[in-house]
């Protein structure tokens, strides 16, 4: 499976744009096409049905402390600024960024690597984006620099491998990435990364907002909105699906960082001393989700963060990454993380947020005794009616993002194999093995010939089909070649409409993995067929 391929059919076949390409493209933003637009959208309602809507609130799940509650919400992106103060994300929601001022490009700090090279007398860092293919990148910076030809590139002598330029302390013999002379790369600075607007006429700091760079705080402020209207007791989850914004330094990876992405997230409110086991109840149904929707085990790995790596809130976090193909060997690329955040986020929605730098846990006074954010003063504890207990909840958060997880299931969908054509001669081909619930299209329906009375046959079967299922109808061209269409689409199943299918009233039912056909009667082809695609 290699990126560039899937990539290619992405755009031929309509799943992903680039975002204005008209103008050049916008860098960072994607459209979904046609096939694209059903794939994420199932893929959502995957998320929602399997979490939310089909939630059995009445038993306790398998690995389950307890029952629980599931409610959704739907937020707005633009809130109050001192959502975003409270959050932390005011203050600490940045990263830090590199210019180079010979090219005017702009690199993310940690995401630059480098090597040290010497030829010709002169010892210098070599830079170069990281990801796969920055080895070869930093030989061709290099051979660039040193004034060196392809045939003598072993007049370079490297010292050591691949390192991260923040382990580097001066930028004076740094080659950049696409820089001619050294020393052109400016030291680190912060860039938060929320995108700014304005709401309403004030253009100055008062009207000053944020798109949201996450769903999640949405529900925090709604905690208590959800649990007083829905009198639910705790434990409780809810959860969202919505745009976020990130203007991320250096979007990459096709849509894996992109600045307008969409994420699938659940804010889970329960007892501190249960919160342990339900982290880890989350942590492993998430992933379980994941192989549901048809990730095979090797590509898809859980990774809990070390200490050092959690972030300031959190008592623990784990990682679902999937080993994306534009990613180096035995690397990963985070699709969903499920943190146990404390009582982090509800305490400073409460009671204000003091000192960013302690990195508070729990809110502690400053120095000066006032705080330097002023949170809502609203109590957002909970009281049990049963128990009488009164506590501020822990949160375990599955924060998942749509567009990730469609990618993941694009690249693990695409293969290629052999099928045989019409003559029985095998031929490659592509398809993509979409799990069926994924499936933007999940059956097609084709006479064999324009003619004889076939369309007309097929065309009612389409009707038929199409007030239950997204069908697609397609009489040109030879059948072969709209076979090869929908397995390109990932097309669970084909039906054939024959000469036979006038006598006898039956189909030809084409499995697209197995390629098995069967003979399905007229009657029966809506019931086999979504029998098979919940099977
Ligand atoms: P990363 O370390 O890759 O930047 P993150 O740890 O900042 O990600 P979270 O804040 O935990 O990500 O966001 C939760 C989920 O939202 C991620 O697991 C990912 O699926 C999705 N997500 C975050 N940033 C982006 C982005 N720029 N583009 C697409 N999806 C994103």
């Amino acid at each position: 499976m290699d990126m560039d391929s899937i990539v290619s059919l992405c755009k031929r076949r309509g799943f992903l744009f680039q975002s204005s390409e008209i103008y050049g493209g916008l860098q960072g933003f994607w459209d979904y096409g046609p096939l694209g637009v059903e794939l994420k959208r199932n893929v959502k309602n995957a998320w929602w049905q399997d979490m939310v809507r089909g939630h059995d609130d009445i038993s306790t799940l398998p690995g389950a402390p307890s029952s629980y509650a599931m409610e959704g919400l739907d937020c707005t992106i633009i809130m109050h600024p001192q959502v975003w103060k409270c959050s932390g994300h005011y203050d600490l929601f940045h990263d830090f960024m590199v210019d180079c001022r010979e090219t005017k490009k702009r690199y993310r700090h940690d995401q630059l690597n480098g090597r040290w090279a010497e030829a010709k007398g002169q010892r210098i860092f070599v830079t170069a984006q990281a990801g796969d293919e920055e080895l070869a990148a930093m030989e061709k910076q290099a051979m660039k620099f040193f004034k060196i030809r392809a045939k003598n590139k072993d007049d370079i002598k490297w010292d050591g491998g691949s390192t991260c330029l923040t382990e580097i302390e001066s930028f004076d013999e740094v080659l950049g990435p696409e820089s001619k002379t050294l020393g052109t790369l400016t030291p680190p600075r912060e860039f938060n990364l929320m995108f700014k607007t304005y709401v309403g006429a004030l253009s100055g700091e008062e009207g000053a907002a944020f798109l949201r760079p996450e769903t999640a705080q949405g529900i925090f402020v709604n905690f208590k909105n959800v649990l007083d209207s829905t009198r639910n007791r705790l434990p409780m989850g809810i959860a969202q699906i919505g745009k976020s914004f990130r203007n991320e330094i250096t979007p990459r990876n096709f849509t894996f960082r992109s600045r307008e992405f969409e994420q699938m997230e659940i804010e889970f409110f329960c007892h501190p001393d249960k919160s342990q086991d339900w982290y880890r109840y989350w942590r492993d149904r998430r992933l379980q989700w994941y192989h549901d929707m048809g990730i095979s085990g090797d590509r898809l790995i859980m990774r809990e963060h070390h200490k050092e790596e959690l972030a300031h809130y959190s008592i623990g976090t784990a990682d679902i990454e999937y080993a994306f193909p534009f990613m180096a060997e035995g690397e990963f690329g985070e699709l969903e993380g499920v943190a146990h955040r404390g009582d982090f986020d509800l305490r400073s929605h409460m009671e204000g947020k003091l000192d960013e730098k302690s990195c508070p846990l729990t809110v502690q006074l400053g120095e000066d005794g006032k705080p330097k954010w002023k949170g809502s003063g609203k109590d957002l504890s909970y009281r049990d009616d049963l128990t009488n207990e009164k506590y501020t909840p822990h949160v375990i958060e599955p924060s998942a993002g749509a567009d990730r997880a469609t990618l993941a299931f694009l690249c693990e969908a695409y293969t290629e194999d052999s099928a045989p054509d019409e003559n029985g001669k095998m031929q490659t081909r592509t398809v993509m093995k979409f799990h069926p619930r994924l499936a933007p299209i999940k059956a097609a329906v084709f006479p064999l010939v324009k003619k004889d009375g076939m369309p007309e046959v097929a065309k009612e079967i389409y009707l038929d089909l199409k007030k239950h299922f997204n069908v697609f109808y397609d009489e040109k061209g030879a059948v072969g070649r709209r076979y090869r269409r929908q397995d390109e689409a990932g097309t669970p199943y084909c039906i054939t409409v024959d000469g036979e299918s006038l006598t006898d009233k039956t189909v030809t039912l084409r499995d697209r993995d197995s390629l098995e056909q069967i003979r399905v009667k007229i009657d029966e082809v809506e019931h086999v067929i979504r029998e098979r695609l919940n099977a």
